[in-house]
């Protein structure tokens, strides 16, 4: 659910069976974010973040109420752009080098570019969209590779630069970006 904050703009809340107390977080759109305990009343929603306010003024780096809203926009044309392309190019490459995967998900998680379960669905981040192709590229090669070793091997690292010889430098510069908006 999403309050109203005269300084922060539209807060999500999110109510949580596991969690125990009441956590401060930003979301990707640069929202503030709060979860909560499940059975926690919706009056008391408030009264933590004005107790908080102070904290959550110094620690967290959000994003000014009317840029939230740039975001989400900006987010939406992100999603549409990557679901017109980053499937076709996974399937391209899989079937190219013959991976199996069985899902293609698309995500805007964090700090992650993308990831492949032991289940092989394959994630990629929506931020993609973003970078140079021979980077996107590299991404994709190197979730392919981890459907046959789990972990960053030197069979792993063999495998991936067999499809991409420059696959350190990729790597390496794929630092200077962030997936987020
Ligand atoms: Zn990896």
């Amino acid at each position: 659910m999403l309050i109203e904050d005269k300084e922060f703009g539209e807060v999500i809340v999110r109510k949580n069976a596991l969690s125990r107390s009441i956590k401060f977080s930003v979301s990707t759109s640069g929202r503030l974010q709060m979860s909560v305990p499940n059975h926690t009343p919706n009056f008391l929603l408030k009264k933590y973040l004005n107790l908080n306010r102070k904290n959550i003024k110094a620690k967290l780096k959000l994003a000014d109420p009317s840029t939230q809203k740039t975001r989400d926009y900006q987010k939406k044309v992100l999603m549409k752009k990557a679901k017109a392309y980053l499937p076709y190019r996974l399937e391209y490459y899989a079937k190219l080098y013959d991976y199996k995967y069985a899902k293609c998900k698309l995500t805007h998680a964090g700090t992650r570019w993308g990831s492949c379960s032991s289940n092989k669905t394959i994630s990629l981040n929506i931020g993609l969209m973003k970078i140079p192709e021979k980077l996107r590229d590299y991404v994709i090669l190197h979730e392919l590779a981890h459907l046959n070793h789990m972990d960053h091997s030197k069979a792993f690292w063999a495998e991936v630069g067999s499809h991409d010889k420059n696959y350190k430098n990729h790597d390496k510069k794929l630092k200077m970006f962030s997936p987020g908006l």
